[in-house]
């Protein structure tokens, strides 16, 4: 029996703003040294991610706008 639970793994990265909060990303832009930072797991609002480039840490906070913020951990 399939399941269709309205999943979908490849959601489109370029419709911003579209799930608002529960938005997943799969690549932040470290604000500390600039570098983008590619991530095969995705993050979303709650997780935390690390600059692979300076090594600083960020908790994710996603706005309902489907924003993306960075605050130092
Ligand atoms: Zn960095």
């Amino acid at each position: 029996m399939p399941i269709d639970q309205g999943y979908d793994e490849d959601d489109d990265e370029k419709e911003a703003s579209a799930e608002g909060a529960g938005r997943r990303f799969g690549d932040f832009d470290c604000p500390e040294c600039d570098a983008n930072n590619p991530y095969d797991d995705r993050f979303g609002d709650g997780d935390e991610v690390r600059c692979f480039y300076c090594g600083a840490g960020f908790l994710v906070e996603v706005t309902e706008a489907g924003r993306l913020r960075l605050r130092a951990s």
